[in-house]
């Protein structure tokens, strides 16, 4: 989908997939419905979200009627009991306090927040929120203070939440914009957040993109424009410096299936030693699998946390690997380029 769909909702030619979402409506009970009903439910009405390129067929709720937004609420309120959300299947009761390798239970945290203009030109001025928690593990986190504690910031609430966004939009704000750690995993009160807003704001995804087909799902017809990283291009990389597993083929089919379902661009922030063995077959793997994407190449990395430690990651990259990452972006056929 490029970036034509978000650009469209920027410019107010089309509502917002979290808006329309809410436009889509079903009588039924949510709740005493089995939960594989509710997916077949959810499943048909994204499949007609889409086919509805304009919002003609989308009729305003009436009083007692659940939506398609209702339905995904209820849906992750129902994974929450045993969390999902993410490849770690934690598998916790995070609404009864329970945490899994993100750390959270139930509430989300604001560690930060604010108009930002250092962003991709097409989202500033873009309105961030970082929410603390992730299920990754970095070793060069750039925002791991809020991210390996959890309950740090202010707690995020609906109330706050909207405070928050009239602010921003006066602002010049063009979009709401979930950071991490990583959004998902805050799902639950990131969708009772939006559940109360009426505004017609694009809503930005800025993910690592580690996250179940279930979770994916979930987010077709909710996110405007993804902004995932595709870190590294073996598991091997991927395990020693981010201590996860089976990273590769989950992150190239959900980025496959962001840029089916929503905008999309992909970062790839360079890593010392890690040009030959990740860069490489990012670039490659992107513009051959996703010619239309943007591809943001970023050359800022900066040792953080427990990079320090670590030989290889412990250090800036050389005017010499930065030169290297530009001609291998070239050279593989990439066709549209950002650089940082
Ligand atoms: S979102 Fe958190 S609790 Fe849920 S599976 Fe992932 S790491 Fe575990």
């Amino acid at each position: 989908m490029s970036l034509t769909h978000y650009i469209a909702v920027v410019r107010k030619k089309r509502l917002p997939f979290w808006q329309q979402s809410k436009l889509l409506t079903i009588g039924n009970d949510l709740q005493s419905l089995p939960t594989e009903q509710l997916w077949q439910l959810h499943d048909e009405l994204v499949r007609l979200l889409h086919t509805n390129k304009s919002e003609e067929k989308q009729t305003p709720r009436q009083e007692g009627q659940s939506s398609l937004f209702d339905l995904k609420l209820e849906l992750v309120r129902r994974i929450y009991r045993a969390c999902t959300l993410c490849p770690c299947l934690c598998q916790v009761d995070r609404l009864s306090g329970e945490v899994g390798r993100c750390g959270l239970a139930g509430n989300a945290w604001m560690f930060r927040e604010g108009l930002l203009v250092s962003e991709e030109p097409f989202v500033i001025p873009t309105h961030e929120i970082f929410l603390s928690g992730c299920n990754m593990r970095c070793k060069f986190c750039q925002a791991w203070e809020g991210v390996v504690q959890t309950q740090v910031g202010i707690e995020f609430t609906t109330s706050r939440f909207a405070q928050l966004v009239e602010i921003r939009k006066r602002q010049g704000a063009v979009n709401v914009h979930f950071v991490g750690g990583e959004p998902t995993v805050n799902l639950l009160s990131i969708l009772e957040g939006l559940r109360a807003l009426e505004i017609d704001m694009p809503l930005v995804w800025n993910t690592n993109l580690f996250v179940t087909d279930e979770a994916m799902k979930l987010l077709d017809g909710i996110v405007d424009l993804f902004i995932a990283d595709f870190k590294f291009s073996n598991d091997d990389c991927a395990k020693r410096v981010s201590g996860v597993k089976n990273y590769v083929a989950t992150v190239q089919r959900n980025l496959v299936k962001a840029s089916q379902v929503s905008s999309l661009v992909v970062r790839h922030l360079v890593m010392p030693e890690h040009i030959e063995c990740c860069l490489e077959p990012v670039a490659r793997w992107v513009a051959e699998n996703l010619p239309n994407v943007t591809f943001h190449l970023m050359l800022n990395y900066v040792p953080e946390w427990k990079a320090w430690n670590e030989p290889n990651l412990c250090r800036r990259l050389t005017d010499t690997e930065k030169r290297k990452a530009r001609e291998i972006v070239n050279a593989v056929g990439l066709k549209k380029v950002l650089t940082s």
